[in-house]
């Protein structure tokens, strides 16, 4: 008998007339373990990881027919209703809400200070005990937080069952870019075998990157708990990253039933389905520290001209761009963009058309950069 079920969550209306559903899909038994949430787009733009999820979501009604699931699989395939209605003049503007200008994946939940004073003296020496209290404490704090209106609620709805999650991630794409994941320090050994499974060709690790992303709302807890109760044991922290599923156009039946595969051999090595997955692949990459990522910005408008390609290696100082001002008289008006560190060019902008500022191409550096502080590592 299937154990697939699926909801669609009313989302509160925003204005008279309109209504937005948030669908919901688990497989496994109700409280089977481990537990993994996954979710799609929340910024609504990116759209791999959707088809991912579409091609997961086959693989897993096959693999529940067979009764090989072991735990249980929490799906978002739509993570965000809102930004993805969010269409101007043809072009879909997900990233941003139109309302606020807030980032859809900033802004999440820091539970950890409420969480940690709620399980001051109810941690035991038994750390599968504590990790249930951890985790209750969590969903309830998460409960807790404002839910007005819906894009408060899809923050603290998206929340609430991440947070149950023994693996958590969040799927995402760059503009033109290899695949390549965010995660903790502490997670990754663990998230080694998830980049090996998906290829991944970047691996960034911060414990606070900034701005409160999805994925760190989901990690950050556990490390301030145990710091916090350093004498009581506790289960592994859950591992939770995001992942960025190479660029926007690579909307591909092909690469997308690739990650599938790679994400079902990932949760049969975590004990989620039953079976053996093959022998893990060699690492495509060695994880770098996200404070080694040089984003290279424009300084001056123009049309970009890139120099190099995605998956390419630069030395500091090679040229990346030409911005080329299309006013200038021949001969000038070239703005060159040059490396300001050795390492790997993991993304680039698909804007053909630079502003001041804005960012050109993402390379990632083995050594933090000087200046690069916690806390302020990523691009809004
Ligand atoms: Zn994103």
């Amino acid at each position: 008998m299937s154990t697939r079920r699926e909801r669609f969550i009313e989302m509160p209306r925003a204005t008279p007339g309109t209504l937005r559903l948030l669908k919901v899909v688990t497989w496994g038994e109700e409280d089977a373990q481990p537990v993994v949430y996954l979710q799609a787009a929340l910024h609504a733009d990116e759209l791999p990881g959707m088809l991912v999820l579409h091609k997961l979501a086959e693989r897993l009604d096959a693999l529940d027919a067979q009764g090989a699931i072991a735990g249980r699989v929490i799906m978002v395939p739509v993570a965000n209703p809102i930004g993805l209605a969010q269409r101007l003049q043809g072009n879909i503007l997900g990233r941003l809400e139109f309302d606020t200008g807030r980032n859809f994946n900033r802004g999440h939940g820091d539970l950890a200070d409420v969480v940690a004073e709620r399980l001051e003296g109810r941690l035991t020496d038994d750390a599968a005990a504590n990790g249930r209290r951890v985790r209750e404490a969590l969903a309830e704090a998460a409960r807790q937080m404002p839910g007005d209106d819906e894009a408060a609620w899809l923050r603290r709805s998206l929340l609430e069952m991440a947070v149950e999650a023994d693996v958590c991630l969040d799927l995402h794409c760059d503009h033109e870019a290899l695949l390549h994941l965010y995660t903790t320090p502490g997670s990754w050994p663990r998230a080694a075998g998830l980049a090996a499974r998906l290829g991944c060709e970047g691996v960034f690790l911060a414990d606070v990157s900034g701005g409160h992303p999805f994925d760190e709302a989901v990690s950050r807890p556990w490390s301030v708990i145990a710091e916090r109760f350093s004498d009581r044991p506790l289960p592994d922290a859950p591992l939770s990253a995001t992942i960025e599923l190479r660029g926007m156009a690579d909307v591909d039946e092909a690469l997308a039933a690739q990650d599938a595969d790679g994400l079902v051999d990932f949760l049969r090595d975590e004990g989620i389905v039953d079976g053996d997955a093959p022998p893990l692949p060699g690492a495509r990459c060695e994880a770098t520290p996200l404070a080694g990522v040089e984003h290279v910005r424009s300084t001056v408008p123009g049309l970009v001209c890139h120099c190099v390609d995605v998956g390419e290696r630069v030395k500091k100082g090679q040229c990346l761009a030409r911005i080329v001002d299309p006013l200038a008289s021949f001969g000038s008006g070239v703005t060159e963009l040059t490396a300001g560190t050795d390492g790997l060019v993991y993304a680039r902008t698909h804007h053909r058309m630079a502003a001041p500022g804005m960012v050109i191409t993402g390379i990632a550096g083995s050594e933090p950069l000087p200046g690069k502080a916690s806390g302020a590592l990523l691009t809004d």
